[in-house]
This record gives C-alpha cells, sequence and structure tokens, in this order.
C-alpha cells in the first residue's frame, strides 16, 4: 500500500475508534446495525459485484444464524460461542444445499429463485411454534468475552467493528488470490474457467456459501445485539435493503459494503425522523424514497459511491504495483511425452447442429513434438473440430484419445488439466482484469490453494510462483512492461496473443490454437512464428487453424485440410499445396459435392495462398 492509503485507513480506523465516545445511545446503535448490515452487503458485494449472481434472498441467511443461536441459547441453554458454531453450520449447510440446487440455473432464473426462497425461509420463521412463531424469541444473553459482558452496546460496538474489519481483510486477501481470479472471471460464461481447469460451477457455489456465511456472522451478532428475533427483519424487503446497500455503496469495492449500509441505514433514520412531520403515512413514503434511490443510482452511478471516489482517487493516488516478478521457485512441470509418440487421436468424430453436419467423421492424429496445421475454408468446421477434441462441447459420435487414454465425453476441465490448453477464435479474456491476472488465469489447473487459505493469506508463496510464472510468459510474448494494463485495451490481435501467454500458463503439453495470427500484423506474425517454433524446439506440441497460407506452410510439419466438416486431405505442405483438391477448395471449384445433409453453402475464404 501506498502512503495516502495507509493514512486513509488509520483515519478510519481511528474515527471508528474514538466514534463511542462522540455519539449518544441512538447512534452507537446505528453504527452497530451499519457495521452488521455491512457484512451482509459485503458478501453480495462480492456474490454480485464481483461474481455476477444477484441474491435476493441474503437476508434469510442471516435470518437461519439469528433464530440458530437464539433458540440455541435459550431454549438449550448453550453459550453464544456455540451458537456461533452452530449458526455458521445451520447457515452453511443451507447456503450448500440452495446453491447445488439453484445456481445451475441460468437468466433471471436465479434471482427469481433466490425471492422464492428469501420468502419461504421467512415464512417457515412465523410459522414454527419451536421459534416463538410471529412474536419471535426474546431473552436471548448477551455475549461475553473473556469474562467481559458485552451487553452494552458500546461494547458490542467494538466487537462488531473488529468483524467487520477482519471480514473485509479476508475478502480482500480473498480477491487478490488464485480463488479470487476464478470468482473475477465467473462472468463472461464457464468456458474460460472450464479451458483453464477451473469448476466454474464450484468457484461460484464456494463463493455463494462464503457470502451466506458473512450473512451468517450477521445473523449472530444481530441476535446477540438486539437480544430478540421475530420474523420480519429476515423478509425479502429487507433482503432487497442490503442489495440496495451494496450497489448505492458500490458493488465494485469492498469499501463499498460499509459506506453503501451506512448510506441506507441513515437515510432509512432520516426518512423515518422527517416523514411524519408531512403525512402519517410515513412507512409507505419510505418505500417510495428507496424506489427512487434505487433508480437514481442505477441511471447515474452504477458504480455507486465508492464508484465516484475511486474514480477520483485513481488518477491521483495510484497504487503502486510491482514492476518486476516476484522472486518465487518456479511451479513444478509437466512430464513431456516422447518426441514422435502419438499424443492426440481424433477418430470419426461426428458433430450436428440439427440438420447441419458440422464435422462429418474426421479422423486423424497427432504425434508429440509437431506442429499441425488444421486448414480449411471458412466454415469447413475446424473450429467445431477444436471444441470437440478439448472436450468445450460434446461430440455427437466418435472418440478422442489424448496421452494414450481416452477422453470422449470427459469435461472440456478434466482434459484441461491432463496437459491440453486452448485458445479461442472468439478471443476469450477479461477484458477488466490486468494483463497478468489473465495469465495467472492460466496457471488455475497446475495450483491448488482454495479461497480459506487465500482469506488467512496462507497461500502467498505459491501466489507468488504463479505470478512468477505469469510474468515468465508474458515476457515471452513481449509484454511484460505492459502487465498491470487491463486486458481489454489491447488491440485484438494482441488480445489473441495474450490467450497463448494464458495457455502457456498451464503448461500444456498440447497447445490448440484458433487462429491466432489473425489480426496481425506482418512482424507480430513473424514473432509468433518464432515463439512456435520455439516451444516445438522445447517439445511442446501444437495443433494450429490459420487462414494465412504463407504463415502455416512456413510453419507447420504437419496440414490436416478441411472441408465442408469432412476432411479432404493430409501431409506434408508441400503435398498439401500441390494436391487439386485443396486447390479447388480454396479457389471455390466444384471439385467435391458437399454431403447432402448439408443444409447450408458455408461462407468462402477469397483465393488463399495455398494455389500459388
Ligand atoms: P470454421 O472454424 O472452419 O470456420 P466452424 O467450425 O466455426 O468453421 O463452423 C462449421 C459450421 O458449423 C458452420 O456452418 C457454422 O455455421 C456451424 N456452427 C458452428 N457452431 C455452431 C453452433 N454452435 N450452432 C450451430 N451451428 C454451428
Ligand atoms: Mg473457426
Amino acid at each position: 500500500m501506498n502512503r495516502p492509503r495507509v493514512i486513509l485507513l488509520a483515519v478510519v480506523v481511528a474515527v471508528l475508534a474514538l466514534a463511542p465516545f462522540a455519539l449518544g445511545n441512538f447512534g452507537v446503535s446505528l453504527l452497530n446495525d451499519i457495521g452488521i448490515s455491512a457484512l451482509v452487503a459485503l458478501g453480495l458485494v462480492l456474490l454480485t459485484g464481483v461474481g455476477g449472481a444477484t441474491s435476493f434472498g441474503q437476508a434469510a441467511f442471516v435470518g437461519i444464524a439469528a433464530y440458530a443461536t437464539a433458540w440455541l441459547t435459550t431454549a438449550q441453554g448453550y453459550s453464544p460461542w456455540i451458537g456461533l458454531l452452530f449458526a455458521l453450520l445451520l447457515t452453511g449447510v443451507a447456503a450448500l444445499a440452495i446453491g447445488l440446487l439453484t445456481l445451475r440455473l441460468g437468466g433471471h432464473f436465479l434471482p427469481l429463485s433466490t425471492i422464492a426462497w428469501g420468502l419461504s425461509i421467512a415464512l417457515l420463521f412465523g410459522n414454527m411454534q419451536a421459534l416463538g412463531s410471529h412474536t419471535g424469541l426474546s431473552k436471548i444473553p448477551a455475549l461475553v468475552l473473556g469474562g467481559v459482558s458485552l451487553a452494552d452496546p458500546r461494547a458490542m460496538y467494538y466487537l462488531i467493528w473488529v468483524v467487520v474489519g477482519l471480514a473485509v481483510l479476508f475478502c480482500y486477501n480473498v480477491l487478490q488470490s488464485r480463488s479470487g481470479r476464478a470468482i473475477r472471471s465467473l462472468r463472461g460464461g464457464a468456458i474460460l474457467l472450464a479451458s483453464v481447469g477451473a469448476d466454474a460451477f464450484r468457484v461460484r457455489l464456494t463463493l455463494f456459501v462464503l457470502a451466506a456465511l458473512l450473512a451468517g456472522v450477521a445473523g449472530w451478532l444481530y441476535a446477540h445485539t438486539n437480544r430478540f428475533v421475530s420474523p420480519s427483519p429476515f423478509d425479502v424487503r429487507a433482503s432487497i435493503e442490503y442489495l440496495l446497500m451494496a450497489v448505492a455503496g458500490g458493488l465494485g469495492q469492498l469499501s463499498g459494503a460499509i459506506v453503501g449500509a451506512a448510506l441506507v441505514l441513515v437515510m432509512k433514520n432520516a426518512l423515518q425522523d422527517v416523514l411524519p412531520m408531512f403525512t402519517q403515512r410515513g412507512g409507505e413514503l419510505q418505500a417510495v424514497g428507496f424506489a427512487i434511490l434505487f433508480l437514481l443510482l442505477l441511471h447515474y452511478a452504477r458504480a455507486g459511491l465508492m464508484g465516484f471516489v475511486t474514480r477520483w482517487t485513481r488518477g491521483r493516488f495510484a497504487r503502486k504495483e510491482a514492476a518486476q516478478p516476484p522472486q518465487a521457485p518456479p511451479l513444478p512441470r509437466r512430464e513431456l511425452p516422447a518426441r514422435g509418440t502419438k499424443l492426440l487421436g481424433v477418430r470419426n468424430a461426428v458433430k450436428r447442429f440439427g440438420g447441419l453436419v458440422a464435422v462429418n467423421d474426421v479422423s486423424f492424429e497427432v504425434a508429440a513434438g509437431e506442429i499441425v496445421g488444421l486448414i480449411g475454408p471458412n466454415g469447413a468446421g475446424k473450429s467445431t473440430m477444436f471444441n470437440l477434441l478439448t472436450g468445450t462441447a460434446p461430440m455427437t459420435s466418435g472418440s478422442v484419445e489424448f496421452l494414450g487414454e481416452d477422453v470422449t465425453g470427459l469435461q472440456q476441465r478434466v482434459i484441461a488439466n491432463r496437459g491440453m490448453a486452448r485458445t479461442f477464435q472468439h478471443v476469450k479474456l477479461r477484458p477488466h482484469m490486468t494483463l497478468l491476472d489473465n495469465v495467472a488465469l492460466g496457471a488455475h489447473g497446475r495450483t491448488h490453494k482454495g479461497l480459506m487459505a487465500a482469506g488467512l493469506r496462507l497461500d502467498r508463496r505459491e501466489e507468488a510462483q504463479i505470478m512468477a510464472e505469469a510474468w515468465r510468459q508474458l515476457d515471452r510474448i513481449g509484454l511484460a512492461q505492459r502487465a498491470h494494463e487491463l486486458a481489454g485495451s489491447l488491440p485484438l490481435g494482441t488480445q489473441r496473443i495474450l490467450e497463448i501467454a494464458r495457455a502457456l500458463a498451464a503448461d500444456p503439453v498440447l497447445l490448440v490454437l484458433d487462429e491466432p495470427a489473425a489480426g496481425l500484423r506482418r512482424k507480430e506474425k513473424q514473432e509468433l512464428g518464432e515463439l512456435l517454433r520455439k516451444l516445438r524446439a522445447e517439445g511442446v506440441t501444437i495443433l494450429i487453424v490459420e487462414h494465412d497460407m504463407d504463415f502455416v506452410m512456413k510453419l507447420v510439419d504437419r496440414l490436416v485440410v478441411m472441408n465442408f466438416g469432412s476432411k479432404l486431405t493430409e501431409g506434408v505442405p508441400a503435398a498439401v499445396r500441390a494436391n487439386p483438391d485443396v486447390q479447388a477448395a480454396y479457389l471455390g471449384g466444384p471439385v467435391n459435392t458437399p454431403p447432402a445433409a448439408r443444409v447450408e453453402e458455408p461462407p468462402r475464404k477469397a483465393a488463399v495462398g495455398a494455389a500459388a
């Protein structure tokens, strides 16, 4: 951290530490509420802001925890600290169950389902006799910490804010880690994550449980601060309020949770004070006030209050970024198969999209250590072939063997973890992440530290290794000096090269590149060619789709030619170039009749150098 940030943090901590001395009881209670709500909003910043999954049911988790500890400490007479464990256990299990059921839902169905469980859990509290039905549970004991009672809200205040501080620190650490990069990559689809060996569903589920546990801690604090629980503070309306806090503060920053909680709760109190002066229907007007706030935010300040603050500070107190890779021992490397042995075998691959046969009975092999080019006119089925052999899309029929094992039907992530790394014709980067983070993502499958370890900073050794690897690969493609820039700021051609660096960070046995040279200038293409040759010399096997015939003919050892979904021929570049069928395919001649199953004529690329 740089100086202004340290000073700012020190000031915030000092103000928070002294606040109870300057404030009356009301002020302290309000700050307690803000701290508790901030914990819930913090979970939402991660879940919704970073992970892109909207939850309208977060208050239900607060409720589960609050009721759990309330019941255990009143009806069963246990200590509140046992209550904490019980509360977190129940919240965690509930989140896991709900997450397993709902997180696979796409589009608007996930938010809709969160409303459903938010409603049902609140209803449950109101209808269970053991939980006091609508009147709730009272006489919840106060916390006792090291023999000191925290019955006084001023004592509770310190506990709440220390917990908030620790939670923010935990989440901050998580975001700067392997898990954090995966979480930040959730938006924009699961395919990229799968291609680096990560399980997007698992990442999302873990994130969901983390957000629920933060709400759980809040619920436990709530129960022992207010010493009374009833169903209404945990209904869907409360959930929406938590979401409003996260949006108002800023979904992009952890600090947004605290700022947003303060903003919403202060405003709520102000409205409660002011509205009765004008009308007797203050309660209803308050809802209107919040609705207006929501609309204004969505129109004018999507990034929330902290969005404005960070925009203002970015230019002035830019964070100092490391200009050098950290010193760390290299990550362990995969053993490469002996040159010339069979690495990949595609047999009778077929892919149908409805009536269209995109890949029609294609078979070919790739030996370890060679560069094989897959060529053919646009729409020939090359990208589809790549999707089949990498497990990105399932085959209609056929089989794939990789490293001596049948990998047909295995998940993309599993195949990736066995050493197959790929790039995409339609670039899949995370534009809002730095070059360094995008490349580091590639090492996901080679590394292991999880979210807990990251939050507690037990992952620093491995993280340094990942960073060193990412720097090394960035340096290889000549982009190390731009490591901290955002990937979205690169021209499209360079983004393709960045994808190669990401693939290399996985330490692949087989590198599958879909049109890596598209959009590159002549000199950049030469550099790419040199890089690929160097990789081959190191023993990496490469399978490449490329349209620039000049480039591809000079680079590859062998070519496989596809046309209309079928394999036209294969062989060394000179033989392929001389093949009349290939010349006809590229010049659009009527040499082979399209199979009857084709329903449309694919677009054809204008004459390329193949016939030259
Ligand atoms: P290439 O990469 O050789 O240009 P593709 O593999 O992208 O060709 O496409 C082969 C054919 O399959 C094209 O006709 C394309 O329209 C079709 N196709 C590819 N993906 C899909 C899909 N997801 N759904 C339907 N048709 C597809
Ligand atoms: Mg393609």
